[in-house]
């Protein structure tokens, strides 16, 4: 009996640490070159009851499928600038997640200015599909809206415990431009979004359990007939990544939108040169689970015989 007693104690106690931690999956970890392995930039976070989806690149809604999240858990989108590979997915999370989750209330986006302009054009252009879905599928006419918040860098959205504090960054010229700190239960995980080497984004990551950082290194892209090296002088660069790792040393320091065509290997040997500490190539639907320890694993399809490399 005493045995029972200490098994439903022990599993009550694993079912709050697991309600207590962040979880932080990757839903596309590419770049503007379309890919079937790396998705557009897409990372969605849940904490508690909240269910947050940070950039809607190309393909967000199709790994969201893939790592079990019904669109109706979704709770907030966060935009961390409007370029357009963070945003091509969103009109197909908004509305795909409507029609299949019957979605009664709209769609609520966080992001810079511009973004109520984004959404008001986004609602004029899918008016005939807003419209149909009403009249022919019974969709809530509530869901097929938008409503957008734009918000300056600093503390933006407290609900349910989970607090996310918008960064600003230097994506310049593209302005402004944020990254993300998410706290929840004494965690916290950093987004960086788009940015170049940032000292505002290793202060607010220094100590941090979670930190998910861009990088680019220089290559040609095949579409191009002129074999113009792509433009990755507004990111980071891995030598620049590691001194931000290096300095916010978070207990795990994760690449995402990942912008170049050399091997991870090459990435790890960049970053080498200036932090030494534990880094992930991350890969699309890498999962993380921050609690008092930072875990890595697969979600989604084939995720059984994945297994994810600790550098
Ligand atoms: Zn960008
Ligand atoms: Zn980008």
């Amino acid at each position: 009996m005493r045995c029972v007693a200490l098994v439903v104690l022990l599993l009550a106690g694993a079912r709050l640490a697991r309600a207590q931690e962040i979880r932080v999956t990757l839903l596309g970890t590419g770049s503007p070159v379309p890919s079937a392995v790396r998705m557009g930039p897409s990372i969605l976070v849940g904490a508690g009851a909240e269910t947050l989806v940070f950039d809607a690149g190309r393909g967000a809604s199709v790994r969201l499928r893939q790592a079990g999240v019904p669109f109706g858990r979704v709770t907030a989108v966060f935009l961390t600038h409007l370029h357009s590979d963070h945003v091509v997915g969103l009109p197909d999370l908004w509305l795909t997640g409507w029609l299949l989750s019957h979605r009664a209330s709209p769609l609520e986006l966080w992001g810079p200015p511009g973004t109520r302009e984004l959404a008001t054009h986004l609602e004029a252009a899918f008016r005939f599909d807003r419209e149909i879905r009403v009249a022919d599928d019974a969709a809530p006419a509530a869901g097929g809206h938008l409503v957008a918040h734009e918000i300056r860098p600093g503390f933006v959205y407290d609900r349910n415990g989970v607090r996310v504090t918008a960064i600003e960054v230097d994506h310049s010229p593209v302005k402004p431009a944020y990254g993300y700190r998410i706290d929840y239960a004494g965690h916290s995980v950093v987004l960086s979004g788009d940015t170049r080497y940032s000292p505002g984004l290793v202060r607010a990551a220094t100590g941090v359990d979670l930190l998910v950082h861009e990088v680019a290194a220089t290559f040609q892209s095949p579409d191009s007939a002129r074999r113009e090296i792509l433009r990755v002088w507004h990111h980071t660069n891995p030598r620049e990544a590691g001194d931000a790792f290096r300095q916010a040393h978070p207990k795990l320091a994760v690449y995402s939108h990942i912008v170049t065509a050399l091997p991870d290997s090459a990435l790890v040997r960049m970053t080498r040169a200036t932090y030494s500490g534990p880094l992930v190539v991350g890969a699309d639907l890498m999962q993380f689970r921050v609690g008092e320890t930072v875990t890595a694993r697969r979600v989604g399809p084939d995720s059984a015989q994945s297994v994810v490399v600790l550098h």
